[in-house]
């Protein structure tokens, strides 16, 4: 154990337990970290995060905030030397105001969980990781999450009104406020929304929900490929209609969704678009949607009920799980113009074949946002060889197309390395001024997303 980390002894809620330290030293990334983290803080109150980040800023100690540890770029992940410290037991929805819309929360609350209490008022939070089950609402907000509805509703950015934050040294922060609008100051919550937990801990959020759709309406279509599918999403942008959710599956994940739910899509065809539609011209929008596909698509169907809907849901929140039982998964977070959607796909079949490596694809196709999966053997690496040199390959891809590094899932410490090829060197030497102006000991995640 590093010297100083027994500081932590003083504090209330630590644990030096191997086991305790082993459940919190990674997440769902793949990623392995070669040692344990020194000790776990298992915060109840925001005391016990105040005081744990007194600790570490007057010993100096790295401190890796921790959620549910659903993240997918080894953000949460920890190692010798460093403290975890993991929110997850503060889990409280302080209340819900159903006239004003809006949600008070700890930041341990599972995504899920806000949405089937908000449901109880008729309304729901509309950023919807796949994960939602599984994730908290303060690692949704360190990563700026994504999800399905986010094609018509926007990311967490657009749903977190204002945050409670204990800075690096201890400190409270309220950034935001409670109304719809306001314009006061710099805009602080836009800077802690993403951040990845390498400026501060967020203990409390104050959430937009929103009414829940008087109609839904769904369809799934099916493509003799990918490439034909990602044109067919393209032709919806360009057709400017406005889905609720747009979620594409190429030939190979379904066949993984099929083995793994015992569906039978792939039957169907080689590549799979669902859509959705909501408010109350949702059919008319669906037929827009099914025009527009026609050209690129084999066969086109709708939703009979409810419960068909949520099953080509399901087919599609299960990819990841489907393809983590075929082997170590690395998961790929491209974003490109939603009219290259077809190049990228093409971009990563030849990646796919010149690495030698099994990619597996999803789209949230909306956002022009991919998550191509690198799937090796369980004891093989993804962060050096063949599975390391088609991420790199995945980022160059999307640079040529326009496009971005990470458009969900953050940095975090897989994809570091081409930060700056993105940002910038003005860009880079801000961000690290800001990071040391919030941290100046660096003691918040570091080797983290920046
Ligand atoms: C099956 C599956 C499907 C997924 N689908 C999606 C998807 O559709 N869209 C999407 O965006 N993501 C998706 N994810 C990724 C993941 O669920 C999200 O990134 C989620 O936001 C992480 O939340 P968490 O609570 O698990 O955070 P963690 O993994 O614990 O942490 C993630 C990051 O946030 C920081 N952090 C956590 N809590 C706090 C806090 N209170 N204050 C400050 N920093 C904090 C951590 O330091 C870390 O950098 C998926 C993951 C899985 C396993």
């Amino acid at each position: 154990m590093h010297t100083d980390t027994r500081a932590f002894a003083a504090h209330p809620r630590a644990s030096f337990d191997t086991a305790a330290r082993s459940a919190v030293a990674t997440d769902r990334s793949g990623y392995e970290p070669p040692t344990l983290p020194d000790a776990v803080v298992h915060a109840e109150s925001v005391d016990d995060v105040v005081q744990a980040l007194r600790l570490a800023h007057e010993h100096g100690l790295p401190v890796v905030p921790r959620g549910a540890g659903t993240g997918l770029a080894g953000g949460s992940s920890a190692h010798a030397g460093e403290i975890v410290l993991d929110v997850s037991r503060m889990n409280r929805i302080v209340g819900i105001d159903p006239v004003e819309m809006i949600a008070v929360v700890q930041p341990g609350v599972l995504n899920a969980e806000v949405n089937a209490a908000a449901a109880e008022h008729g309304l729901f939070y509309a950023p919807d990781p796949a994960s939602t089950a599984i994730c908290s609402i303060g690692g949704n907000i360190a990563t700026n999450a994504g999800g399905m509805w986010c094609a018509k509703y926007g990311v967490t950015r657009e749903s977190v009104l204002g945050l409670t934050v204990v800075l690096a040294d201890g400190r409270i922060l309220r950034t935001g406020r409670s109304t719809i609008k306001g314009v006061t100051g710099y805009d602080l919550n836009a800077l802690f929304i993403g951040s990845e937990g390498t400026l501060g801990v967020v203990v409390e959020a104050t959430l937009r929900l929103r009414p829940r759709p008087v109609r839904t309406e769904t369809l799934a279509a099916y493509f003799p490929d990918v490439e034909a599918a990602g044109r067919a999403a393209s032709a919806i942008t360009a057709a400017r209609i406005q889905p609720s959710i747009l979620e594409l599956m190429d030939g190979p994940t379904m066949d993984a969704v099929d083995q793994a739910e015992g569906t039978r899509h792939r039957e169907l065809g080689g590549a799979f678009l669902l859509a959705q539609t909501d408010g109350f011209g949702a059919h008319l929008e669906l037929d827009e949607i099914a025009s527009a596909i026609s050209p690129y698509a084999t066969t086109v169907h709708r939703a009979a009920d409810p419960e068909e809907a949520a099953a080509l849901v399901k087919a599609r929140r299960d990819a990841i799980p489907a393809l983590e039982k075929l082997g170590r998964v690395s998961i790929g977070d491209i974003a490109v113009p939603r009219n290259r959607l077809a190049d990228a796909f093409a971009g990563l079949e030849e990646i796919g074949s010149r690495t030698g490596t099994r990619i597996f694809s999803v789209a949230h196709a909306a956002d022009g946002n991919l998550h191509p999966m690198i799937v090796v053997d369980p004891e093989e690496s993804i962060t050096s060889g063949p599975a390391k040199a088609a991420l790199a390959d995945m980022f160059h891809l999307a640079q040529r197309l326009g496009g971005t590094l990470t458009g969900e899932h953050g940095v975090g410490i897989l994809k570091r390395e081409w930060v700056g090829e993105e940002l910038g060197a003005t860009s880079v030497e801000i961000q690290r001024a800001l990071k040391s102006a919030l941290d100046p000991t660096g003691i918040l995640n570091p080797g983290k997303a920046i």
